[in-house]
Formats: C-alpha cells, sequence, structure tokens
C-alpha cells in the first residue's frame, strides 16, 4: 500500500515570507527544501488528511480522486484548504463533532450548500466502515480545546497519524500499547525542543517513535525553525526513521 505525504511543513511553512534562518533561505534557492503545509493522502481509499491551506497545490501534482477527508484538528494550516474540495461532488469528512463545526461552517460561508456527508468521531471508539475502521484518539494541543490523531486499519495494516500533539503523548500508556508494532507511525516533530502541552521536539518525536516501535516511522509537520533537513536525517538514522519531504511516497 502506498501514503503520499503532501505536505510536511507547519502553520507558516517553509519558507515562511521574510524570514530569513537558514532553512528558509535554502528552501527560495533550492525547490526540494520547501515544505508545504501538513497534509496526506492513502490512495487505497481515496482518503486525504487533513486539508491544508497548500491543497490546491497538492492536488495541482497529485491529480487524484479525494472521497474521504479525515480532520486532525481545526487549526488554520490543517482546515484551510478545504474550499479548495469544491472540485469533488461527494466527500465524506470524518473526525470529532467540534472540528467537523469548523469544517461546515468553512463549506457554508464559502460553497454553500453541498451534498457532502459529516461524519462525527468520538475520541477512543473503533468505526468500522467496511474498507477500513478507525479510532480518533485525543492528544492535548494548545491552544485549541479539540484536537486529536488517527488510527487507521485498512487491509489488516495499521496506520498511526498523531496530528498536532504536545509531549503529553508520550504518557499514554493506553494509546501507546495498542499502536505498538503498527505498519506505519506518522509523527510531528514541529520543532527543534518540545513545547508542553503544543508540539513536540526532537528528542521526544524519537522517544515517542520508539515506545510505538512502529514498522516504520516517519516524522513530519517540521518547522521551519527546527534543524535542517540533513541534520534531523543524522539524528534518526541509527533508529532507521524517516524525515518526511513534500511528495514523499512511502509504501508499507
Ligand atoms: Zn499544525
Ligand atoms: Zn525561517
Ligand atoms: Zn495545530
Amino acid at each position: 500500500m502506498r501514503i503520499i505525504i503532501l505536505g510536511s511543513g507547519s502553520y507558516s511553512g517553509t519558507p515562511k515570507p521574510l524570514c530569513s534562518c537558514e532553512n528558509c533561505i535554502r528552501a527560495r534557492k533550492y525547490p526540494q527544501y520547501k515544505r508545504t503545509r501538513f497534509s496526506l493522502y492513502i490512495p487505497q481509499i481515496g482518503a486525504l488528511i487533513d486539508p491544508s491551506p497548500d491543497l490546491h497545490y497538492h492536488l495541482e501534482h497529485l491529480n487524484l480522486r479525494i472521497g474521504k477527508v479525515f480532520i486532525t484538528h481545526a487549526h488554520f494550516d490543517h482546515v484551510f484548504g478545504l474550499p479548495d474540495l469544491q472540485i469533488f461532488k461527494e466527500i465524506t469528512f470524518y473526525s470529532h463533532e467540534k472540528a467537523l463545526e469548523v469544517a461546515k461552517h468553512l463549506q457554508e460561508l464559502f460553497l454553500g450548500e453541498r451534498k457532502w456527508k459529516y461524519v462525527p468521531l468520538n475520541f477512543g471508539k473503533w468505526y468500522n466502515f467496511g474498507i477500513f475502521k478507525v479510532k480518533h484518539f485525543q492528544v492535548i494541543h494548545n491552544p485549541i480545546d479539540i484536537a486529536g490523531g488517527f488510527i487507521l486499519e485498512i487491509e489488516k495494516r495499521k496506520i498511526v497519524i498523531t496530528g498536532d500533539t504536545g509531549p503529553e503523548i508520550l504518557e499514554n500508556k493506553e494509546l501507546i500499547d495498542e499502536i505498538e508494532g503498527a505498519n506505519l507511525l506518522i509523527c510531528e516533530m514541529t520543532h527543534k525542543y518540545s513545547i508542553p502541552k503544543t508540539h513536540l521536539g526532537v528528542d521526544d518525536a524519537i522517544k515517542f517513535a520508539q515506545l510505538v516501535n512502529a514498522k516504520k516511522t516517519v516524522f513530519t509537520h517540521i518547522s521551519h525553525s527546527n534543524y535542517t533537513h540533513e541534520e534531523l536525517e543524522d539524528k534518526v538514522r541509527d533508529y532507521g526513521y524517516i524525515i518526511a519531504r513534500d511528495f514523499m511516497h512511502l509504501s508499507i
């Protein structure tokens, strides 16, 4: 099965306009260092995880149909591309009802009436939709009350997406037990150092990956202020982990 990372960056993307840090300077010069806002695509079920503000650019390259959209949380960098989904007649959205309220509002505000479906998911509960099973788990991610990650089971493969999360996720033993040995872990690694209740830093993201011990681990949602791509690769090389790039294809 293939998974396509569409965007590997955080809320301001890399390069961030007017920023002159090393990552931003390099990304302006060499497109392979560019990081658009977090998003991924699962071709098997035509599912998009988080309609990033860069969705139009993602679709331009992807050129595939989207029928399902999972939303981790309703921060700008994870939902604001929603109006660009207007080219698809039938979409089903899956998330916590609070995030779906924002999604529905964006739809009504920019697109009016649509035949789109909104399926609320309670945290901590498995839902079986036939071709896939999903569990939405809650994470701590200030300054938003409701944020979560997903465990997706497709053809007996388990894909775990942390979404944006504070380092408190390392203490969620119940979650770690459930996802241990997953086929794929997509874990955020926003900053050099963790920000309590907000984002994971490099060391904590690696620690979490070690606890989960997935068959494949990819770090994403990387801020322009983090280490350079090569420095991050050096830090995870011994563990066999992967640092995401935009439009990277993963096979599991
Ligand atoms: Zn984010
Ligand atoms: Zn920068
Ligand atoms: Zn966020």
